[in-house]
């Protein structure tokens, strides 16, 4: 099951659980969609990704950050998620991030974080766009037996509804309890 949700109010606060964030248009956004570089960027990539949009813009994002990193992160929801994430710390459970961002843009994404007020451990931040395997591994291998020993939910927030559905199917025959939030902020 898949709740939509338009703030961090709405999400549960529950122990022994991994919290899973994505960055993008889920805690923060970058208004690059609407920048004529950015467009004509992506322009130049469509016919190079034959015209596969997601593609093309993972790419388009990747390159328009690294041309300049003084883009200004618009934080969405900011009071609720940082009262979230206090509940969070405060309730044995974990957090993490996992952005579809490519992982060469890890200096940029701390530094966005770090410019809406969220200082972390650059460790807890996850790069890949196929978020169902990475969330597998991630609680396979990193998180089980040493971190996270009694585990039993795990709590992801997106604002696309592929990544979700992607994190649902990968996690059928698991034990853990799922909880899934489709994040619509109502600034968009
Ligand atoms: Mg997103």
């Amino acid at each position: 099951m898949i709740y939509t949700i338009n703030n961090f109010t709405q999400v549960k606060i529950l122990p022994n659980s991994l919290y899973v964030f994505d960055i993008d248009e889920t805690i923060l956004t970058i208004k690059y969609h609407d920048s004529p570089e950015y467009k004509s960027i992506l322009n130049k990539n469509l016919p190079i990704y034959n015209n596969d949009l997601k593609k093309a813009n993972i790419h388009s994002f990747r390159e328009y950050m690294l041309k300049d990193e003084l883009h200004i992160p618009i934080p969405l929801d900011n009071d609720n998620f940082f009262n979230l994430i206090n509940k969070i710390r405060f309730n044995n459970s974990k957090l993490i991030f996992l952005t579809a961002r490519d992982s060469s843009l890890k200096k940029q994404t701390i530094n966005h974080l770090e410019k809406i007020g969220l200082f972390i451990n650059p460790d807890i931040i996850f790069f890949n766009d196929n978020k169902g395997d990475e969330l597998l591994n991630i609680v396979n291998n990193i998180y089980k037996n040493n971190k996270l020993l009694n585990l039993k939910n795990i709590i992801f927030v997106d604002d696309v509804f592929l990544n979700l559905s992607d994190v649902q199917s990968k996690f059928c025959f698991s034990n853990y309890h799922l909880h899934l939030y489709l994040i619509k902020h109502n600034f968009f």
